[in-house]
């Protein structure tokens, strides 16, 4: 396959422009963002890497954070964790509280808000360091140790961010609560607050294209069971309220955040990170849906 023709014609075919959508601003620090941020990096499963823009620049990870918690989470725990936490898509906004009560406070799944801070309590209770060994996973699977929470994203949300205080207090009421609400908070707001590059977020997510081995050592991280079903859980709930539509549109696993970024996986191909801040209604990045997209159409090539 040509990656470097495909991206050329993707790189000339999309440009952001203002309006294209708006940068999330509920978390103020994220609204700093120049919104014609635009990089895009493929790197496939034999080591070559196709790139272009401000793929090197780094970006809040947010809601992408939660596949690293997660593929922790589930290392630690096994079974016990989907005791607590569902793997059906929710069909609501990332930050709903909605059926939380329908459900007992067993979040729909472990991508949006709720799910997540159950994941980070999960993880609270069995790691003695949370931050740091969630940095050091990051770090090892991107085989690159400069990589950073930003302090000023987690601070700013940790003072705006209502909705999450009310989700992790919902859910305490119900029972599906351990620790301590503000160090859970803490944690969950640090996780979403690292900053990586395009490249770094392929490069991590390879582990999901690669079988489970890390890229460059080959080393088995987790095994292909957990590959599975973690794309799995990202193939269906990876995109909040518009996981089918991306399912339909690019037909890759994947995950995006608010903060602009979308990193999705072709297994045993590739895995790729797009990053363009403007985000559409659901919280997408409305670029980088488009972009996928189209790379999935000019491939031809698809999970399905
Ligand atoms: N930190 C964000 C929040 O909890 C993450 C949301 C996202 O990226 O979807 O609101």
């Amino acid at each position: 396959m040509d990656y470097q023709a495909i991206l050329n014609i993707l790189q000339k075919e999309f440009t952001p422009k203002e309006g294209m959508g708006k940068v999330a601003s509920y978390i103020p620090e994220l609204s700093k963002v120049d919104p014609l941020k635009f990089g895009i990096y493929l790197f496939c499963q034999d080591g070559s890497s196709f790139e272009f823009g401000d793929s090197q620049e780094r970006f809040s990870i947010q809601s992408i954070s939660k596949v690293f918690t997660l593929t922790i989470a589930k290392e630690l725990l096994g079974k016990d964790l989907w005791e607590r936490v569902d793997v059906e898509p929710s069909g609501t906004p990332f930050n709903s509280l909605t059926e939380l009560e329908r459900e007992k406070g067993i979040p729909r799944n472990p991508f949006i808000n709720a799910g997540s801070i159950v994941v980070a309590d999960a993880l609270l209770s069995v790691l003695e360091d949370p931050k740091e060994d969630l940095l050091m996973f990051v770090r090892k699977l991107c085989g690159d140790n400069d990589i950073h929470f930003d302090k000023a994203v987690a601070k700013s949300e940790k003072k705006h961010g209502y909705r999450n205080k009310a989700l992790v207090n919902y859910m305490k009421s119900l029972g599906n609560i351990s620790n301590d609400t503000e160090k859970i908070l803490d944690f969950y707001f640090y996780q979403c607050s690292i900053a990586m590059t395009c490249e770094q977020l392929s490069k991590a997510f390879m582990l999901f294209a690669n079988e489970g081995k890390h890229f460059q050592t080959q080393e088995k991280v987790i095994d292909r069971q957990s590959v599975k079903r973690i794309n799995s859980i990202m193939q269906t709930c990876g995109f909040y309220d518009e996981a089918g539509e991306f399912s339909y549109r690019v037909g890759l696993p994947g995950k995006s955040g608010v903060g602009g970024g979308i990193v999705a996986v072709h297994p045993e191909q590739y895995s790729v990170a797009v990053w363009s801040p403007m985000l559409n209604q659901k919280g997408n990045s409305a670029l980088g849906m488009k972009v996928l997209e189209e790379l999935t159409t000019l491939t031809g090539l698809s999970i399905f």
